[in-house]
């Protein structure tokens, strides 16, 4: 398998849509570094770690579960996949995906305290600084 990955660059503009229409913002990477993803990699959820500019390590579910004082467009966003939660699904409703979300964060958080999990959180792909 794939899993875990370990992806850095800058993260990039897009159209704003998490913040605005979800209340939970999503940083984006750049459609070079989308491409450069390993092609057998199943579209859908993951959860795993993120850490922007060499800073402290936070739980992630693309949207990144911590609060930050800004946006931070132009950083050095460095991550690592660790699971798989879901597939991509289409939502009836705006509020049935902000409730998927919501679940999807629940997921993560969970699973990102097992050993296997806080091992990789500790990997020096985090405390090296490139
Ligand atoms: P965009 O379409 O530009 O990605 P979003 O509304 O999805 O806009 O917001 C993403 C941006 O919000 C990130 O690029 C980052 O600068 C900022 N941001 C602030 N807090 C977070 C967070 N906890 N997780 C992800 N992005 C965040
Ligand atoms: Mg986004």
């Amino acid at each position: 398998l794939v899993l875990p990955l370990f992806i850095q660059g800058e993260v990039v503009k897009g159209f704003g849509r998490g913040s605005k229409d979800l209340g939970c913002p999503t940083a984006n990477y750049s459609l070079e570094v989308v491409q450069s993803l390993p092609k057998n990699l199943e579209p859908g959820v993951y959860y795993g770690w993120a850490q922007v500019d060499n800073g402290p390590v936070h739980k992630m579910e693309t949207h990144i579960m911590h609060k930050f004082e800004g946006d931070f467009y132009g950083s050095i966003l460095k991550i690592s996949l660790l699971g798989y939660l879901r597939g991509e699904k289409n939502f009836s409703s705006l509020d049935d995906l902000i409730e998927a979300i919501k679940q999807d964060i629940a997921n993560a958080e969970q699973s990102l305290e097992t050993p296997d999990a806080q091992n990789v959180k500790c990997n020096e792909y985090f405390t090296t600084k490139k």
